[in-house]
């Protein structure tokens, strides 16, 4: 991708998410389902509907949750808290109310954060019936005493859960897993960054040649990676290698969070891509919270999938509240976790073994085309000394990426060594 077409994407993007923003989203309901519809817009996507009830592992799918109106009106009839200015006003999943109370019991339904009292903050109760209502606190410490009218018209009933799947079929069917949670309501770095990410690496994925099989997956956090898991167990055993995308856009540095095995092949071509792209960056180990990375890595599923963001969820004083808005996320920030990913997924699909057929010291190179007449001199895209390291690991043993690891050198100069050594006829692909 060059450098124009990633500027575009990065601000096609933005776009995306700022667009999906005012959708009410949560773990069921009517606006994963719209989220879902303008994603297939984009990328060929299947939206899934699994009915309420279905056991899931240890887990039910639950009952679905539609919310059309709530507010909270003062003793003066004044609106002080309207769910039409901010979904984020409404505890997720709250139960249907509508009734009078006093300030002190409103109170106890309130939620507010007096360390940041512009913003509001973003709560929820799936699984314990409760309802309440979120607001910044500089608002709530302003409620004068009296009788409060508080209204929440939602349902929840027998529905269904919804997610995308999109498949995108390579030469084989090896499988890279990409998943992105979309139950956040108004919240674009945790949840609609990562969807916009996802949607564009599926396009840019289905415009290339490909080795590899790619399934992005567009579901709830947590109950729906174990839907998920629970139903299609027979296409686990398919997925080689896996990404969750999560709070990509913000300004931070990326970080990669490794799979739970710790150094397969995606935490490798991950650490290979950050270390030789030269920005400042951030490894850490896994470990079982976050994202569903961590379903993902429970040890009956087992798949190594990493994750891939930027800022991590909790480290960002917008986290969970109406600063994490689109202007948080920047179009460059998407772009550059876009470029990132589709840099490690380049490592996968090309990374392979290789013998070298002229072991017996080193090939004299000048008679296969691969040196100029004076010797030493750089030809085409691979130099000397990539020839030369891969000339010298390749026993067999040592993949394309443990050579790039090795030598220092980015993967992509490795592989173009090791394309002119083999059109040369001194290498051979090792078939793993
Ligand atoms: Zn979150």
């Amino acid at each position: 991708m060059n450098l124009s077409n990633i500027e575009a994407s990065g601000h096609e993007m933005h776009a995306l998410a700022a667009e999906l923003y005012p959708l009410c989203r949560s773990i069921t309901g009517d606006g994963v389902r719209s989220t879902m519809r303008r994603l297939a817009q984009d990328i060929p996507l299947e939206i899934h509907e699994i009915p309420s009830g279905t056991q899931v592992f240890d887990w039910t799918v639950p009952e679905e949750w539609n919310l059309k109106d709530a507010w909270i009106k003062a003793p003066d009839g004044r609106r002080v808290v309207d769910f039409a200015n901010h979904n984020l006003h409404v505890v997720g999943y709250s139960i249907p109310v509508r009734e009078k109370i006093s300030l002190v019991e409103l109170k106890s339904r309130l939620f507010s954060l007096p360390g940041q009292p512009d913003l509001i903050p973003y709560r929820t109760s799936y699984y314990k019936k409760t309802w309440g209502f979120c607001m910044a606190h500089h608002e709530l410490e302003r409620l004068p005493d009296g009788e409060y009218e508080v209204c929440i018209d939602s349902t929840l009933s027998n529905g269904s859960l919804t997610y995308g799947e999109c498949v995108i079929p390579g030469a084989t069917n090896e499988e890279v897993l990409i998943s992105c949670h979309t139950c956040h309501p108004s919240l674009a770095n945790d949840n609609l960054a990562g969807i916009a990410v996802g949607v564009a690496l599926a396009r840019q994925l289905a415009s290339r040649p490909r080795r590899l099989s790619y399934r992005f997956l567009f579901a709830p956090a947590t109950i729906g990676s174990i839907t998920w898991l629970a139903l299609n167990q027979a296409v686990i055993s398919r997925i080689k290698h896996g990404l969750v995308i999560t709070c990509a856009g913000d300004p931070g540095i990326v970080t990669y969070k490794k799979s739970r095995e710790g150094n397969a092949i995606i935490d490798r071509a991950m650490r290979h891509v950050l270390k030789t792209g030269g920005a400042e960056h951030r490894l850490t180990a896994f470990h079982p919270y976050g994202y569903d990375e961590r379903q993902y890595g429970s040890p009956g599923i087992n798949l190594p999938v990493g994750c891939l963001m930027r800022s991590p969820h909790g480290t960002f004083p917008e986290y969970h509240t109406s600063a994490d808005n689109p202007d948080f996320i920047k179009p460059e920030c998407l772009a550059d976790t876009l470029t990132k990913a589709l840099e490690a997924l380049e490592v996968l699909e090309h990374n392979a073994r290789f013998v070298n057929l002229k072991p017996m010291c080193e090939p004299r190179l000048g008679n296969y085309g691969l040196y100029g007449d004076g010797g030493g001199q750089r030809t085409g895209e691979f130099d000397e000394l990539a020839l030369l390291w891969v000339l010298n690991q390749s026993d067999g043993s040592n993949d394309l990426l443990a050579i790039a690891e090795r030598s220092g050198m980015p993967f992509r100069k490795i592989l173009a060594a090791a394309v002119a050594l083999e059109r040369a006829e001194l290498l051979r692909r090792e078939h793993a």
